[in-house]
């Protein structure tokens, strides 16, 4: 069986991969091409169900697990931003780096050197059209500094519970096996091993 990933982040369909390394693992782009996908739900299982029905609909094959991930980071102390937002908090086509300034000048108004935070990752699998949907969650806090190049996103500002270092420095070997997209695809494992 064919898994095809519904995303075009190359962090997450990096992590996917060395995530599922027994499986022939495609990106939607390698199949069909680009494709815009409107994000417009209010929740990560909203837009995971959103972005999975679209690629599976564009597919038009009962061939494919069509897999979709939509994830972000909370941040309560502000207002639980940037929560779905996350990808586009400095506006639309933002940056990575962007992104994290707009945090860290976020947190810098609010005085906060350090706050708690939590990343979540919802993952939904469809499957010969019918659609499952878990969660993951990892927390820890943002720092209002970026350190380490590892990882992607937020991670270099945020410190995994636990640890004192940024996800920008630690060894991804941890990522692998603590993050919230991890931890949802353990569960989607679960439901894959009921299909495969
Ligand atoms: P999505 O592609 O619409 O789900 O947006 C995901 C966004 O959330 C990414 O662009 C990152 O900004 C953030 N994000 C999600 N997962 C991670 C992670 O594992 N590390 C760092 N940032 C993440």
């Amino acid at each position: 069986m064919r898994i095809v990933l519904a995303t075009s982040n190359k962090g997450k369909i990096s992590e996917f991969k060395k995530l599922l390394p027994n499986e022939e693992v495609y990106t939607f782009k390698e199949l069909i091409g680009d494709m815009e996908i409107i994000e417009d739900a209010d929740s990560f299982k909203g837009n995971a169900i959103i972005k999975a029905k679209a690629i599976y609909e564009k597919l038009n094959s009962e061939d494919y697990i069509v897999i979709s991930d939509d994830s972000g980071i909370t941040v309560p102390a502000i207002n639980n931003e940037p929560g779905i937002y996350s990808a586009r908090y400095a506006g639309e086509g933002s940056s990575d780096k962007d992104n994290n300034k707009k945090l860290i000048s976020k947190l810098l108004e609010k005085n906060l050197k350090s706050t708690a935070a939590y990343y979540t990752a919802c993952i939904c699998i469809i499957y010969k059209g019918e659609v499952s949907t878990v969660h993951g969650w990892m927390h820890g806090s943002v720092i209002t500094k970026e350190i380490g190049d590892g990882g992607f996103g937020y991670d270099p500002m945020f410190i995994p519970k636990g640890f004192d270092k940024t996800l920008g420095e630690l060894n991804h070997e941890i990522k692998k096996e603590f993050s919230h997209r991890s931890k949802a695809l353990k569960l989607a494992k679960k439901v894959l091993d009921v299909i495969l």
